[in-house]
């Protein structure tokens, strides 16, 4: 069902605690946590604890926990004093666009220079 945990899901398995991860911000609704493979000095996952395959879906479904995602990216941009520098925050959708893990996640990246456009 929609929003419901998926067995063969990562992220998931992260939201439950099957699969360990470096948690840096937790609320009722959501799940922060740094990338395994950092792009950035910076580089956390804001995900929600529900279940849905990215964030358009995401949005449709749930706007209050949409927000809750958003607040949390600048939750961890301030936890990680980001504020003045500059950061980005990036929902990639579909493969095409790099998407590898099918629940919807925000990267939250800074900590040095980012160019525009992204690659
Ligand atoms: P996507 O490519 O879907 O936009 O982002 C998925 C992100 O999840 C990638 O940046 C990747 O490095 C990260 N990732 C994949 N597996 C794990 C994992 O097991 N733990 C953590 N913390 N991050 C992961």
């Amino acid at each position: 069902m929609a929003g419901e945990p998926q067995a063969d899901c990562l992220f998931c398995k992260i939201v439950s605690g099957e699969v360990p991860a470096t948690v840096v911000r937790e609320t009722d609704t959501t799940v922060a946590f740094r990338d395994i493979n950092p792009q950035a000095p910076t580089h956390v996952l804001v995900i929600p604890k529900v279940h849905y395959s990215d964030a358009a879906s995401l949005a449709a479904a749930e706007p209050q926990v949409t927000a809750d995602v958003l607040r949390e990216a600048g939750g961890v941009a301030a936890d990680e004093k980001l504020d003045e520098t500059g950061y980005r925050v990036v929902f990639n959708t579909g493969s095409g666009a790099g998407q590898t893990v099918f629940h919807a996640h925000a990267h939250v990246l800074g900590g040095r220079g980012l160019n525009w456009p992204p690659g």
